[in-house]
């Protein structure tokens, strides 16, 4: 497995690789790798001749000071990760070497940014935004794999890539949880032991809101939702939105809608979590 940290070195390895015809799968990542990351990678390396994936803790998407700074690190052990997985290129910039100077581009996204995480994180999909499409640019990948745990992102970038017609085509990769239903995330090594049950909680809560959605629809679903998430102290409620999984749209009614979203964005203590799960409505 090869590593880079200067773009220009990454675009000479992927420039002799794209010659001989093969073909390059892109995972974006924060690092601080999980089983999660890992599957992106495995899907990848079934799909393309060269995976490459990004470690980078993007400063411009980060509208919280404090999540950026305790945002955890371990690229030894990610390495470790990437190459056990069949990954062959990795590429680690510094923010100096991705930001030579402070992007003055905004990207607006219209109402995909004004809803759930665009809502309580101002800023944030420009950075996601202005990440990707650099990373687009130094890759050219024929395929880029992103997480369905992060469902407005994988939004936000097939929108990105519609308007700015990049060439690649998106893969969305199911949820990993971990035994208990808690979804993976860089972020749950923060979690301390004590709260780790009920940080469960989280997921109990949507697939509780999907039995209520089936059977009573979405006010009761809200309301059920909500008293859940209320009745554990530890946790406080930031949003918990019925939408159309692709448009984002909230829905005003189980029948209209075929792929919905139960989304959810729960502080534990400081920690800030999300998570999602999709409905199928057969008609
Ligand atoms: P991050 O490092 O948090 O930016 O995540 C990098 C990619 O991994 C994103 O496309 C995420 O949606 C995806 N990802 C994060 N957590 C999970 C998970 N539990 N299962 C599958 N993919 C995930």
């Amino acid at each position: 497995m090869e590593l880079f940290e200067s773009p220009s070195a990454l675009q000479n390895y992927l420039k002799k690789e794209r010659s001989s015809g093969k073909k390059i799968g892109l995972i974006p990542t924060m690092g601080a790798l999980h089983q999660g990351h890992i599957s992106l990678i495995e899907a990848s390396v079934l799909e393309n001749d060269v995976t490459v994936s990004s470690i980078f803790v993007n400063p411009l998407q980060f509208n919280n000071k404090k999540d950026l700074e305790l945002y955890p690190r371990s690229l030894e052990k990610d390495l470790i990760m990437l190459e056990k997985a069949g990954c062959n290129a990795v590429f680690s910039p510094s923010a100096e070497q991705m930001y030579p100077q402070q992007p003055s581009l905004k990207i607006h996204f219209g109402y995909l940014e004004e809803v759930m995480e665009g809502k309580f994180r101002p800023g944030h999909f420009n950075g996601v935004a202005i990440i990707v499409s650099k990373l687009f640019h130094f890759v050219l990948p024929d395929k880029a794999y992103f997480g369905q745990k992060d469902l407005q992102q994988f939004a936000i970038i097939r929108q990105l890539v519609q308007d700015l017609s990049f060439p690649v085509t998106l893969v969305c990769c199911p949820i990993l949880r971990e035994k208990d239903g808690l979804a993976m995330s860089s972020r749950n090594v923060r979690i301390p032991d004590k709260n780790r049950p009920v940080a469960a909680k989280i997921y109990e809560a949507l697939q509780l809101g999907q039995n209520t959605l089936l059977a009573q629809g979405i006010q009761e679903c809200k309301r059920t939702v909500t008293e859940f998430i209320s009745s554990h102290p530890e946790l406080q409620l930031e949003y918990f939105e019925i939408v159309d999984s692709e448009t984002l749209e909230a829905v005003p009614d189980v029948k209209q809608s075929r792929s919905l979203a139960l989304c959810i964005a729960v502080y534990l203590n400081e920690i800030r979590l999300i998570d999602n799960l999709l409905v199928k409505i057969l008609n």
